[in-house]
């Protein structure tokens, strides 16, 4: 299928470049010494995730460790309740440790032992990427070094218990605000002193080259297991698919299985409390083209062009741009991006714990909010909507902030 100048025959060969290019987006900003050690994971993942061995590896964790392949589960009260548009959801809630970011995890410590290494490092913010990786590292018995800013250390205890139980170190950064930017900094530096025993594992289809491509192939296991059992359940490929998009990493993984079919697809990004910059973090709504964290994307700038401060009600969205290959298809428009409030997404959360038995993650929910919003506006068809974690870990946050809206 071909849509503008793109032809997704083909797609997966040509996107990213050898240079880890989608069109202008993407690339490698980075100072000379990480660039050795990129380019160290880049030759090495290109030759060990061909390999046979590494394949099978990897299929085994997937199906007898993590649980896959997850189900599609059919949204029959709340299909029922908005119209005639039926309504699916991919269970990535039900992975091991209750989210889909496993998925990339599990690929990246498999590549780290693959290539010698005997550490992980990488930051954590909320703490789901240093928990869903410090379980890895223990799957796999590397050592594993979290950089968490004090702030956030102080915010999310049980997060912290969880790694320091899983066996990482959790690294407390206290420059500047210490919050997700400084560990970000932190992580990077020691990556810097230590690229020879470690490598560093990234959360999202962000960062330099060859990040965003291989978070991609690792949570492209979504999207393949959705094509094959929506076709089977149903008989036909979806009308819709939706997602949300943070870094884009759960988004990428559904997308990458439909973007040869004829299919719309909706990236869900949060508007949080409004369209005042610092109110949201809708970057590719809102923002323009930019260079942060050694890659270029469209990201959101303060009025010095620094990645500008961002807020939305799921911590897991909160990031000031969003992975290069969005970018790309933002502009190509093969993926319509679009916004839900905090609201909303709240309305969806209680919306889908009460009329289908599942409470999905506050970002899983920005989702399903979305795709609430279109099944009232189509008159038949189908939306297959990627869950993309549970809520239990919003548990707290949601009964302090919100209640529990009996009734
Ligand atoms: C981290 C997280 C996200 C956001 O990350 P993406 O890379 O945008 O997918 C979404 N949902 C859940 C449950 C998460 O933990």
């Amino acid at each position: 299928m071909k849509f503008g100048n793109v032809d997704f025959d083909t797609y997966f060969k040509n996107y990213p470049d050898a240079n880890g290019f989608f069109g202008k987006y993407g690339g490698s900003y980075i100072p000379p010494e990480l660039q050795r050690a990129m380019a160290e994971i880049n030759t090495a993942y290109q030759t060990i995730c061909k390999s046979r061995r590494f394949i099978s590896e990897l299929r085994r964790i997937r199906k007898e460790f993590q649980g896959r392949p997850t189900p599609i589960s059919y949204l029959e009260r709340l299909s029922g309740k908005l119209g005639n548009v039926q309504l699916y959801v991919k269970r990535e809630d039900l992975n091991h440790t209750g989210a889909h970011k496993l998925n990339h995890c599990m690929g990246e410590v498999l590549l780290a032992k693959y290539m010698g290494k005997r550490k992980v490092i990488a930051e954590t913010g909320a703490g789901q990427h240093g928990v869903a990786l410090a379980t890895a590292a223990a799957y796999f018995g590397l050592e594993c070094d979290i950089y968490m800013g004090a702030v956030d250390i102080r915010k999310q205890a049980p997060n912290v218990a969880r790694m320091e139980i899983l066996g990482a170190n959790v690294i407390e950064v206290t420059e500047g605000l210490q919050t997700l930017k400084e560990a970000v900094d932190a992580a990077f530096a020691a990556y810097c002193r230590e690229y020879k025993d470690a490598i560093y594992c990234i959360g999202s289809v962000v960062g330099p080259h060859p990040f965003p491509m291989m978070v991609r192939d690792f949570q492209s296991v979504v999207g393949i297991e959705a094509r094959e059992q929506f076709l089977e359940m149903t008989g036909e490929l979806p009308d819709a698919i939706v997602a949300c998009v943070g870094g884009g990493s759960n988004a990428m993984g559904l997308f990458s299985g439909f973007l040869n079919d004829p299919v719309d697809i909706y990236g869900v990004e949060p508007l949080g409390r409004g369209t005042a910059l610092g109110d949201h973090a809708a970057s590719l709504t809102y923002g323009e083209e930019g260079i942060m964290h050694g890659f270029n994307s469209i990201m959101l700038k303060d009025e010095n062009g620094e990645p500008a401060p961002v807020y939305s009600v799921a911590s897991g969205l909160d990031y000031p741009s969003s992975g290069p290959e969005h970018a790309f298809l933002h502009d190509l428009g093969r993926v319509k991006y679009d916004v839900v409030t905090d609201d909303e997404t709240i309305d969806a959360f209680f919306e889908l714990s009460r009329m289908e038995g599942i409470i999905p993650a506050i970002e899983s929910s920005h989702a399903v909010a979305y795709a609430m919003k279109l099944a009232r506006k189509m008159d038949k068809g189908s939306i297959l909507i990627n869950l993309s974690g549970r809520g239990d870990k919003d548990m707290d946050y949601i009964i302090e902030k919100y209640g529990v809206r009996k009734g």
